[in-house]
């Protein structure tokens, strides 16, 4: 095992491999609060990469409700079952990651789901946390919560499904970071199913191979949005280009939600996988239930996005989620405008802060009009 550096745990780790970081990192930050599961981004994936034959449970984009939800069944809470408790002190995860776990022999904590596993992709969809009583109203504060959480491969720094091939078969690309399958090398041993601890490796009975989501790489090479972002119908997500902590930059809307802000965060770090999607946390759910899927900075997350209507930055940043179908590698604000900007700064987009607003009275007495839609 080699030790490599994951910032996400604030320390070195154990790994399969030497570390080797790509030019650039494709990564994704997804906010949860605005997600209203209409699955069109599932659609939008299922209609463009997955509507084969032996692909029809396959989904590489999915959203699950959470506590209840999950695809395939149970897939996080049977593996946070096998590993340690989470022990962070001072940003720093105290405990084994699934690499430093890894039975005698194996190369990756694991487990691999059942076929069946996969037949209930929409299983505890709406389920409150805590159910309602008869009789129970509104009082301004309850405890009945759930979310949406969208899930697609996170393209890790460090995968579990490639440390796990024993074909070599998974490859991180070198000028993105995108992980692929070699279809051509698979044997479908399911090793990287066993492996990735978001279960986001699938098998294809029809091919004997195992499949994945790849980042819609064809679009990402043309420098646009994968085809799960562009159809986004609640405007959560942007797609765009992550540095390490130290080489951060404020210009870049990735760094600044994730390293400068620090408003983003990754599922589940104390795996040890580094994902490459980050998610602004929902507002209203309990800070334990979060603290363990995100990690302990998520308070300061949820403080600071709460604050964004008084942060002109931060709001107008995340106003243009959803707003061009080209990845905006800059950003930059100007007054009430924030724009979308290409690496050389040519402009992609541009968004009001606020939206400019109008009040038509119903009587106009200068023009003499009366304007009503009742005839
Ligand atoms: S999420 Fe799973 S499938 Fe995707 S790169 Fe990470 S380990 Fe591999
Ligand atoms: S990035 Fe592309 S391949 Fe991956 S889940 Fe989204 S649409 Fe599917
Ligand atoms: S399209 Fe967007 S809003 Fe709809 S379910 Fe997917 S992530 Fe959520």
């Amino acid at each position: 095992m080699a030790r490599v550096h994951n910032w996400q745990i604030g320390r070195e780790m154990s790994y399969w491999y030497p570390q080797a970081r790509p030019k650039r990192q494709f990564a994704a930050i997804f906010d949860t609060n605005k997600c209203i599961a209409c699955q069109t981004c599932t659609l939008a994936c299922k209609t463009t990469w997955t509507s084969g034959k032996g692909q029809e449970y396959m989904l590489w984009n999915n959203v699950e409700s959470k506590p209840f939800g999950f695809y395939p069944l149970g897939w996080d809470l049977e593996l946070l079952q096998r590993i340690d408790g989470q022990n962070w002190s001072k940003g720093r995860y105290e405990g084994r990651t699934i690499f430093e776990a890894a039975p005698a022999g194996e190369r990756v904590l694991g487990w691999r789901p059942e076929e069946a596993d996969y037949a209930y992709p929409n299983v505890g969809e709406d389920d409150c946390a805590h159910g309602v009583e008869k009789g129970a109203h509104f009082q301004g504060f309850h405890e009945a919560w759930f979310f949406y959480l969208a899930r697609i491969c996170n393209h890790c720094t460090y995968p579990a499904c490639l440390s796990s091939c024993p074909r070599s078969s998974i490859y991180k690309r070198p000028e993105d970071g995108i992980v692929l399958i070699d279809q051509g090398r698979c044997r479908g041993y399911q090793e990287c199913i066993k492996a990735c601890p978001y279960k986001k490796t699938f098998a294809n009975p029809m091919t004997g191979t195992s499949e994945k989501c790849i980042g819609c790489f064809p679009k990402i090479e043309q420098g646009l949005q994968p085809q799960c972002f562009v159809n986004c119908i609640g405007k959560i997500r942007m797609a765009g280009w992550i540095s390490t902590p130290d080489k951060s930059r404020p210009d870049n809307p990735i760094d600044y939600l994730v390293h400068e802000r620090k408003v983003a965060l990754p599922l589940y770090p104390q795996l040890g996988l580094e994902p490459n999607v980050y998610y602004i946390p929902p507002r209203h759910v309990p800070l334990p239930y979060l603290r363990q899927m995100f990690g302990p900075q998520v308070e300061d997350a949820i403080a600071t996005y709460r604050q964004a209507p008084k942060d002109p930055d931060l709001a107008g940043l995340l106003s243009l989620f959803g707003s061009t179908e080209w990845i905006v590698p800059r950003w930059r604000r100007q007054g009430n405008m924030v724009m979308g900007l290409r690496e050389d700064g040519r402009e992609i987009v541009r968004v009001p802060l606020r939206e400019p607003s109008w009040i038509v009275p119903a009587v106009d007495l200068k023009r003499g009009a009366v304007r009503t839609n009742i005839p």
